[in-house]
C-alpha cells in the first residue's frame, strides 16, 4: 500500500493520456495553445507499465484525462487493456474524465470496456456561451454524447467550472438539468493554473456563498456521501442526486487526499497545485526494472505536501506555470 509523510493512503491514479484537446476552454488553455510533439508523450505501453506498478501498489481506481482523453488516437485500445486489468490485485475502477464532445462515438466502447461512471465537464447549458466559452465547441455535440452514455448504462456526472460573470447564474438551471437527468453535479472553484489570455482572479467565484443559496432554494439536505475525492456533497431529494463543491481556495481539502498524478509525459506530481515532481519518462525502458521504478514512487511520496499551493488574489498571477490540460484535471 502506498502512503505519504502524513499517513494518507494513496491509492488513487490520475493520468493524462494527452495534452491535445479539441476544445480552448477559457479557463484552461491559450487561444493559440503549443502542443507537445508526440515523441514526448508517453506510449500505451509506457502507461500500461506504470498503470500496473501503481494497481500492484494497492491503487484501486484509476481516471484517465487530458487535454481530451478521447482525441488520442486509437484510445480505446489504451481503455480496454487498462479495463482487462480489473479485478487484479484491488483494482476497482477504470474512469474517465471528458468534454463530451466525442462521447457518442465512443460510448459503447468505453462500456464494453469496463468503464461504468464518467465525469463531463459542462460549464453552461447555453449553446451560444458554450461556443465562447469552449472556442471551438458545439454544445448539441456533449448533449447527444450524453444521452449515449445514459443510453449506454454509463453513470455520469456533470462538472461546473463556477466562473464570476459567466455562468453564476445558471446553477440553479444546471441543477435542475441535472436533476431531471438524474445524474450528480458538482461544481467547482476556478484554480491558478497556468496563463490563460484571461486574468484569473476576475474567473474567481468562491463557493460558498453559491453553496448556501442553493442549499436555500432547493431545500438540499446535508450528507455524508464520498467518492474518495475532494468534493463536500448535498443530497437533492427532490431528484434524488448528489451536488457536490470542490473549494481548493475558498476551503482546502487536502486532508484527505489520496491521489496522484502522472501527465503526459510521464511526470509524476504529487499534487495538482505544486510544483514538484519526477520524470518517469526516461525510466521506463527495458534498462530500468519495475522495482526502481516503484523505488522512485517511494521517494516521490515523501514530497507529498500537506496542502496545495493555491493562492488566488488581485496581485498575483497564476501561481503556477502547468496548465491544466498537460497535468490532467
Ligand atoms: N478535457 C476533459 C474535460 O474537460 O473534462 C478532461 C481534462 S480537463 C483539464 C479536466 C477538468 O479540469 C475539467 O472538468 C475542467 O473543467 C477542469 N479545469 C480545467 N482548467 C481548470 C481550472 N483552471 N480550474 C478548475 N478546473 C479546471
Ligand atoms: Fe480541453 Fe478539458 Fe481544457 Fe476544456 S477543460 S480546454 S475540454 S482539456
Amino acid at each position: 500500500m502506498l502512503k505519504d509523510i502524513f499517513n494518507r493512503e494513496i491509492n488513487y491514479l490520475r493520468i493524462s493520456v494527452t495534452d491535445r484537446c479539441d476544445l480552448r476552454c477559457k479557463y484552461c488553455m491559450k487561444e493559440k495553445m503549443e502542443f507537445l510533439p508526440k515523441k514526448d508523450v508517453l506510449t500505451f505501453e509506457q502507461i500500461e507499465r506504470l498503470v500496473d506498478i501503481f494497481i500492484s501498489e494497492g491503487v484501486n481506481k484509476i481516471r484517465l484525462t487530458g487535454g481530451e482523453p478521447l482525441v488520442r488516437k486509437n484510445i480505446e485500445k489504451l481503455i480496454d487493456n487498462i479495463g482487462k486489468k480489473i479485478g487484479t490485485y484491488d483494482f476497482k475502477e477504470l474512469t474517465l474524465t471528458t468534454n463530451g464532445t466525442l462521447l457518442k462515438q465512443h460510448a459503447k466502447n468505453l462500456k464494453d470496456s469496463g468503464i461504468n461512471r464518467i465525469n463531463i465537464s459542462l460549464d453552461t447549458l447555453n449553446p451560444l456561451k458554450y461556443e465562447k466559452l469552449t472556442r471551438l465547441g458545439n454544445l448539441r455535440n456533449v448533449l447527444e454524447g450524453i444521452d449515449c452514455a445514459i443510453k449506454n448504462n454509463i453513470k455520469i456526472k456533470i462538472n461546473v467550472v463556477a466562473l464570476k460573470n459567466f455562468n453564476e447564474n445558471e446553477f440553479e438551471e444546471i441543477l435542475i438539468w441535472c436533476g431531471k437527468l438524474g445524474i450528480d453535479v458538482t461544481f467547482i472553484e476556478v484554480m491558478p493554473m497556468g496563463e490563460t489570455d484571461q486574468y484569473r482572479y476576475d474567473q474567481y467565484l468562491p463557493l460558498n456563498e453559491v453553496r448556501n443559496n442553493l442549499i436555500k432554494k432547493f431545500s438540499l439536505e446535508n450528507s455524508n456521501y464520498k467518492t474518495g475525492g475532494p468534493s463536500k456533497y448535498n443530497y437533492f431529494n427532490k431528484y434524488d442526486i448528489n451536488v457536490g463543491f470542490i473549494t481548493p481556495l475558498s476551503q482546502n481539502f487536502c486532508q484527505d487526499c489520496n491521489r496522484v498524478r502522472i501527465t503526459c509525459t510521464g511526470r509524476l506530481y504529487m499534487c495538482l497545485g505544486q510544483e514538484k515532481y519526477i520524470d518517469f519518462k526516461k525510466y521506463l525502458n527495458n534498462d530500468f526494472s519495475n522495482q526502481k521504478i516503484l523505488n522512485l514512487i517511494y521517494e516521490s511520496l515523501k514530497n507529498k505536501p500537506k496542502s496545495h499551493d493555491f493562492i488566488i488574489n488581485k496581485e498575483v498571477k497564476p501561481y503556477l506555470s502547468r496548465f491544466m490540460n498537460t497535468t490532467g484535471g
